[in-house]
């Protein structure tokens, strides 16, 4: 009987053997280093992924019921870009947000428009300070008030980036009863607005003195035929009254307010009104935490509005 023979290494096969096992090792290492390069790339995509998704979210996530709302000019972005400051292929971080506040596609997101009206006054410069040191930007619903600390007010709210806005020269409820009268005195405050600040183009941002229900349709109708946009509000500061009510309730007035909003109008007359200049920071500072931009007004955006045409 044959023995059985086990197998053997034998000494012709060594170099097959050999080289197989180099090359499976160098095949080994390959597709480890393949796939800790594939993982590395896409650690990166979800990345930025993560972070146009964060600056988007920041902005977009606004809700549809804001009748009208808009905002932001590239200024106003200026806030929110050092924010936002995401990639740099983005020329504007807020490009989305702005489209959706002219849009009216405004779901989820946390923008509001501070408002002042009646100014300027010798408090707009302490209102402009403070709104520089938080980097939120607002909107200014002037008249005309013609001395030197109120020109140098005008220039300064165009300078810093926020929206100086027509509230009529004199404020005078009598010229709703005569539309051409009533323009007229829109236009003067605007002539003499472009003359103080050298802008050639106003804001085209409007509001009726009183709102747009203290006006009348063929008011409306004026405006909006000389291209102007117009905004009332939808949160209201309460300082309207001759005693309004102290900072902290104006403050919490306001916070509850823009939370009930994905786009905020807020109504205020912090240029005048003490407690309203007070409570501006604990508003700013409270809804910046929440994620809210603070923009300016722009011209083509959807803004509240209490009376249609
Ligand atoms: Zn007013």
């Amino acid at each position: 009987m044959r023995k059985k023979s086990t197998p053997k290494l034998r000494i012709k096969n060594l170099p097959r053997f050999l080289t197989f096992s180099v090359m499976s090792l160098i095949l080994i290492v390959m597709i480890t280093m393949s796939l800790f390069f594939l993982m590395t790339k896409m650690v990166e995509i979800f990345n930025t992924q993560k972070q146009i998704l964060q600056t988007s979210s920041s902005a977009n996530l606004s809700q549809t019921n804001t009748p009208k709302a808009e905002t932001v000019t590239t200024s106003n972005t200026a806030n929110q870009n050092t924010k936002t400051d995401t990639s740099s292929s983005d020329s504007d971080p807020m490009a989305d947000i702005k489209s959706r506040l002219r849009s009216g596609d405004t779901a989820g997101i946390k923008v509001v428009f501070l408002t002042f009206d009646d100014g300027p006054s010798e408090h707009t410069d302490e209102l402009l300070d403070m709104l520089n040191e938080y980097d939120a930007k607002g909107t200014f619903f002037t008249t005309l008030h013609d001395n030197d600390n109120a020109k140098a007010m005008y220039r300064r709210i165009i300078d810093e980036g926020h929206t100086l806005a027509n509230h009529t020269s004199s404020h005078d409820y009598s010229l709703y009863n005569n539309p051409e009268a009533f323009l007229a005195d829109v236009d003067l405050l605007d002539q003499f607005q472009k003359t103080i600040t050298g802008q050639t183009e106003s804001s085209y941002v409007f509001r009726f003195p009183g709102g747009s229900t203290n006006s009348n349709t063929a008011c409306v109708e004026a405006i909006l035929s000389r291209g102007w946009n117009y905004s009332d509000w939808n949160v209201s500061s309460g300082d309207g009254c001759s005693a309004p009510p102290p900072s902290d309730e104006i403050a919490a007035m306001i916070i509850e307010g823009c939370r009930e909003n994905d786009v905020s109008v807020v109504l205020s007359h912090a240029e005048l009104k003490e407690s309203s200049r007070e409570a501006m920071p604990i508003v700013i500072e409270t809804l910046q935490a929440e994620g809210y931009l603070f923009l300016p007004m722009e011209k083509d955006y959807i803004y509240p509005r209490h009376l249609e045409v």
